[in-house]
């Protein structure tokens, strides 16, 4: 099978984190897939497509190394338990983005040895029963046939507040229809992430801890709902939801836009830990840019941050707020 035309890896990024609820190490790869269809789509209808998202007017290119060579380096010489495969631009499920034969090849070469974790993006029109399907039927390994490897998903929900995420970010899509597809995913026994965005211009300090609170409040409940409907879910003795937070910052040349002046290391790590003492959900938090090359807002306190990924132990959030205070 010819596999050059398999979209080329960008960037990798290793980083510690939880994989399946223990410390572990995801290799985050960036695959080269273009312009993101959704926001090529919007742009032709004259609307407004995700301007934050640096990626959103990505050009078609052929830079990058071949997916193969890229997984051999995350699992042979990094040896990482966890595959995240993000994107340039677009959905995973998108078959505009990456079509089903290019998709299943791609999945088929991700190796079984000692990779537990595969993480996909996508919106949450492309999560269907049978997308779904198709993707466990790939990572389903020759060793163990009947236990597919563990699936999760992510979706960029950004915010609580339906009319931001839709009409000022212009995402298009409602916090329901993130909990619908959240379901489909908990349903076929794969875990649902939701990546949520701090530091956006639209709040102010408040609003924005209320709007992390009130998204990490929702999904908590849609966590419990499910644990009532599903004999033997795991919830809450493992997280049924993770949650990515990630920080807005401008990038030269896609938005005008200034993060809110409230994003700072101590806000993110105070925000965290009442979201930690109020509710049992796993929470990374993001510290790099992908492949953005700008300074993320973060860095400053990067080793504590990774440090509460890998653990989360509330105690290097602690160090992280008092560092403000000192
Ligand atoms: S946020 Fe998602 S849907 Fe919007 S442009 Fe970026 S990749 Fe596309």
């Amino acid at each position: 099978m010819n596999h050059t035309t398999l979209p080329k890896v960008l960037s990798i990024n290793i980083v510690k984190a939880r994989v399946d609820g223990k410390p572990g190490k995801r290799a985050q790869l960036v695959l080269n897939t273009g312009e993101c269809q959704y926001a090529a789509e919007r742009r032709r209808e004259k609307r407004k497509a995700c301007e934050f998202c640096a990626f959103h007017d990505q050009k078609p290119s052929e830079h990058g190394i071949p997916f193969g060579d890229a997984i051999h380096m995350a699992t042979n010489v990094a040896r990482v338990d966890a595959i995240e495969l993000l994107m340039s631009g677009g959905s995973l499920l998108d078959q505009r983005q990456v079509a089903k034969e290019q998709l299943g090849e791609l999945l088929g070469l991700i190796p079984q040895s000692q990779i537990r974790t595969v993480l996909l993006e996508s919106r949450p029109e492309f999560i269907t029963n049978e997308s779904l399907l198709f993707v466990l039927r790939h990572l389903t390994t020759v060793q163990n046939p009947h236990q597919p490897m563990n699936l999760e998903v992510a979706i960029g929900v950004e915010t609580y507040d339906d009319h931001i995420r839709c009409e000022e970010l212009g995402k298009g899509f409602a916090f329901n229809k993130f909990l619908a597809a959240a379901g489909q995913i908990t349903a076929n026994g794969a875990t649902p992430v939701a990546y949520l965005l701090t530091g956006l211009p639209m709040f102010d300090e408040t609003s924005a801890r209320h709007d992390l609170f009130r998204a990490a409040m929702k999904i908590d409940e849609f966590s419990r709902l499910f644990g009532q409907l599903i004999p033997g879910y795991r919830y809450p003795t493992s997280s049924p939801v993770r949650i990515c937070i990630e920080s807005f910052f401008p990038v030269e040349g896609v938005t005008t836009l200034a993060a809110g002046s409230y994003l700072t290391p101590a806000f993110v790590a105070g925000v965290v830990r009442g979201i930690m003492e109020k509710f049992g959900l796993e929470i990374y938090i993001a510290t790099s840019s992908e492949n953005t090359g700008a300074q993320h807002p973060l860095t400053e306190f990067k080793q504590l941050f990774e440090r509460f990924n890998e653990s989360q132990d509330i105690r290097h959030l602690d160090a992280i707020i008092r560092g403000r205070a000192e």
